[in-house]
This record gives C-alpha cells, structure tokens and sequence, in this order.
C-alpha cells in the first residue's frame, strides 16, 4: 500500500498534521498504534488532568466559601470516585469520538497499528487490526514523524508494583490513597497532587531543586508554592532526592537524602513525575537519516524538517517544549511544507501554563531567562491586589507582568500568577507575536471589572500612569 503522506502517531500534533495536510489537497494516512486518536493529550493528559482539576478547584472555592464568606454547606464533600472517574472518561470520549468523524470527513485513513521504519519510505505495521494492508509495509513520499513522548520512569523507581504510578496511572484515578508521595515538583506533579489533595489524599512532594516548578520566575511560583504548602500541610520538600522505592506488605517504603529530610518513611502510593522522555527508541529511524539528539530528541529545522528528506518531525519527539499546541502548530507548519508553502516556525510566544490553583502562565522571554542569557529587560509588575475584580474574587496573591526591549519598548514577555492565567495568556501571545509596544496594551480598552485589565494595568506601570492604589 502507498500513501503520498503517511502521519505516523495521532497525538495533537499528528491528528493536526493529518487533517491540515488533508485540507491542503493531500491525500493522508495516520498509524496510530492505538485504538482511538487523540495521544497523550486527550487520552492522558491534558484533557482528563484539566477535567479532574475542575472538580478540585470547585471544593476549594467551596472551602474558601465556608473559611471567608460565612457561607454553610453540611459537613464535608462526600466524593463518589466512580462517579468522577466515569465523567472524567466521558469527556475523553466525545473528544476522541470527534477525531474520528473528521478524520473520515477529510478521507483521511485511519490505521491502526505500530510503525517501525524499514527505510527512508517504508513502514512496517505490526498489530492485528484489520485496517492494516496485506504484507503489512506502508510506503510513502513523506512521513511525519509524531510519536510523541511517554513518562520517564528510572530503573530504581520501576519496582513492578501498582502502587508505584506515573502520570497514566494518576490519572485512571484507582482510588483515593490515604496517603501519596509525588516525586517530582514540575507541571504534571503539582496538577495531579493537587487533585489527590482536594480529593482527600493525604499528600507530599519531593522535589530535588530548591523549589517548585524549577525553571519557572520565582516571584510566579511564590504563591502558587505557598498554596501547595498549605494543601500538602507542609509536607513538601524541596532539595531533597527519593533515594529507593521499596514495597512493604501495602505500603511504597520510600527513602529520602537532602539536607533537611534524610530516613524513610511509608506512603499507600507514589507518583513518580520526573519528566517524560520522547519516543524515538525501536522506530528502526536507524534505517533512515533522521538524526536524533543526545537527549533523545529528533533534530529538525524551523519548518520541521529533518536530516531525511522524506521525514518531517513534530511534536514532543521534536523537541521542548513538551506541549499540545507546540504541537499542534508545528503540525500545521509540516502539513503547509508538505503543501509547497512558504511556512515555517519561530518559537519565540509558545505559552506555558500550569493549571493549578492559583495557575501560572508565561510566554516569551521570562525573567529567569533573560537573567541567564544577559538580555536587557524592563519588568512591569502589577500585584493583583490592586484590580477590583481579583478582591471581589478574594484572589489577590495573583500579579501580572510584562518584560519590555527597554530600546525599543517592544513587549517581549509576560508571566501571570492567578486564577485564570492560562485564558489571560493568550492576549500576550498576541501582543508578543505582533511585536507590540507597551502603549499598544494600555490604549487598548480592556472590559472592567476584568482580571484582563491587570494586562493593560501593568503595561501603564511601565508609563507611571497606573491608577490603581497599591
Ligand atoms: P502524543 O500526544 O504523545 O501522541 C503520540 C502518539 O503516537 C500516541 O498516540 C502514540 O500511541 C503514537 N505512537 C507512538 N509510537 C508509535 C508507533 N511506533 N506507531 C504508531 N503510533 C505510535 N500539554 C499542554 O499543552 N497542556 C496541558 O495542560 C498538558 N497537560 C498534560 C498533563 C499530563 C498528565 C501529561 C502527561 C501531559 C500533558 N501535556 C500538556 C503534554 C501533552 O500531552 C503533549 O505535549 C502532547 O500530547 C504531545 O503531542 P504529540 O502529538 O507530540 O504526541
């Protein structure tokens, strides 16, 4: 069987990929070793974590209703965990669901099997679908490479017991353990121990850097690492290393080494969030010339393409940021190459958001960034316990700022702390992409009482004509 464009994975960025290439005139195959679409984000990820995340930011706004407004509800939230874990695959399902009808609405061809490379054109599927052709060989003029990236899981941590999950096992959310370890302070194990948490699991966090979120501006994570103190009872410890994993009768026996928390100590369950690494072992891309990095990563250009002519690259196998709509955008920009156009990525307003409670979200330089790379920035910033709405909310540790070329007056990042930062984001993705100056933002009208206006609020910071008291 030949196909002009074969996508091989049919996570965001290859399902993007496929029916954008689709739309552009071409005639398109995906090989999803799975049987639906979707990846690591709909299956996985992003959408079964912001769904379960939902219900533990309404018991906190819940809590913080009894705690700061003398609203009474009856005794404590009673949780039917069947019954969130049946919602939570529904979501996932119409979602997924959705995929297949517009694949078939493109005449995209959906097969479902596991591809290695066979050479710079070929595929060989392996599984026992029938979708797959006879003989089992694909081959094709351009292959775009979307395998995406699964959770790093060290030999020492992989003790072959259920009680010890990565991120997929968080998330098929089992059971409400009484009490749970993360290792790991990043994105994916602050989101998923803050569910734990607000389900009632009792739960601490080990993180070898000094903070959380490593990476991350500091005056950003502050409140946010505050709030997880609090949830987690002051159970997080940072610049600390998990030394073993070992299961005792039903329990993960877990020993820890740093400064200030050295011993062991027992946990019902324990999740290992260390990172994820990208899937480029055993697709045989030995047989072709895609080259592939010393972190695992296949080397590609801005507009994706790799060492091998037939072979584009995107997605998490492409590189960081290990994003959806990182990789959802360089599967437009491969389907557009593949089209004959002139498309090509500059990665310089690639959000980042973490959906906790508060949520953090940056893009363009950050100030960390800027600090290590000796870049000239202004930093504007507006704490949120000036805007009308954020005290309405009772949400003041929130803060919003800009990071201004101070020749050109140029925004060329922003970083927000508070609720909503991920949907705020998006103005400043905006403003950063169209090379925007500060007065850009503050002349233009934002809707009050809005968290939105700490945008244009911090940009009149940087003019001294904020009206708000603070
Ligand atoms: P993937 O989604 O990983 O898809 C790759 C696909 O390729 C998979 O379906 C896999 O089965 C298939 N495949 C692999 N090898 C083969 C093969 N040999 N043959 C056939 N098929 C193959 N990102 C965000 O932007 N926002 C979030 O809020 C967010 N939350 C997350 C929460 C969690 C818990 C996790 C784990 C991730 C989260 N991410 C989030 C990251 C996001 O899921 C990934 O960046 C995104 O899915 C990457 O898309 P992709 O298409 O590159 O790869």
């Amino acid at each position: 069987m030949h196909s002009p464009v074969v996508v091989l994975g049919g996570g965001p960025g290859g399902y993007a990929a496929a029916f954008l290439a689709a739309d552009e005139g071409l005639d398109v195959t995906i090989v999803e070793a799975e049987p639906r679409l979707g990846g690591t984000c709909l299956l996985r990820g992003c959408i079964p974590s912001k769904a379960l995340l939902h219900v533990a930011k309404v018991i906190h706004e819940v809590d913080d209703l009894k705690a700061n407004w003398g609203v009474e509800y009856p005794g404590k939230p009673s949780i039917d965990i069947d019954k969130v874990r049946a919602r939570k695959d529904q979501v996932i399902s119409n979602l997924t669901g959705g995929l297949g009808n517009l694949a078939k609405r493109r005449n995209v061809t959906v097969i479902q099997a596991r591809g290695t490379f066979v050479n710079s054109t070929t595929l060989q599927l392996e599984g026992d679908h029938e979708s797959i052709p006879v003989g089992g060989q694909l081959t094709f003029d351009h292959c775009i490479l979307a395998t995406g990236s699964v959770p790093a899981m060290p030999p020492a941590f992989n003790i072959g017991s259920d009680r010890v999950m990565d991120s997929t096992g968080a998330l098929a959310l089992a059971d409400i353990p009484e009490s749970m370890l993360v290792v790991g302070g990043g994105y994916i194990g602050l989101e998923m121990g803050s569910v734990y948490a607000h389900l009632g699991s009792k739960v601490t966090v080990v993180e070898l850097a000094e903070g959380l979120l490593p990476g991350a501006d500091r005056d950003l994570v502050k409140p946010l690492a505050k709030r997880i103190d609090k949830l987690c009872e002051g159970r997080v410890l940072t610049n600390t290393k998990v030394g073993s994993l070992t299961e005792v009768g039903d329990k993960i026996e877990v020993t820890f080494e740093g400064p200030a928390h050295f011993g062991h100590e027992q946990f019902d369950r324990v999740l290992v969030s260390i990172g994820r690494r990208p899937v480029t072992r055993g697709l045989g891309l030995e047989n072709t010339s895609v080259v592939v990095n010393e972190r695992g990563f296949v080397e590609c250009d801005d507009r994706q393409r790799t060492a091998d002519p037939h072979i584009l690259a995107i997605g998490d196998v492409a590189g960081d940021p290990m994003l959806a709509h990182k990789a959802t955008h360089e599967g437009r920009v491969a389907a557009e190459v593949l089209a004959g156009k002139a498309a090509s990525f500059d990665k310089k307003a690639i959000p980042a958001v973490v959906f906790t409670d508060p949520e953090i979200a940056w893009a363009g330089i950050t100030e960390t960034e800027a600090k290590r790379d000796g870049v000239k920035v202004t930093v504007e910033v507006y704490p949120w316990a000036a805007s009308g709405r954020a005290q309405a909310l009772g949400i003041t540790e929130g803060l919003t700022k800009w990071l201004v070329d101070p020749d050109s007056g140029r925004i060329i990042g922003c970083g927000i702390v508070g609720s909503g930062a991920g949907e705020l984001i998006a103005e400043a993705v905006l403003a950063i992409e169209m090379g925007c100056e500060v007065h850009d933002v503050t002349e233009s009208v934002h809707p009050h009482p809005t968290l939105s206006e700490t945008l244009m609020n911090a940009g009149e910071v940087h003019f001294g004509t904020a009206t708000e008291i603070f």
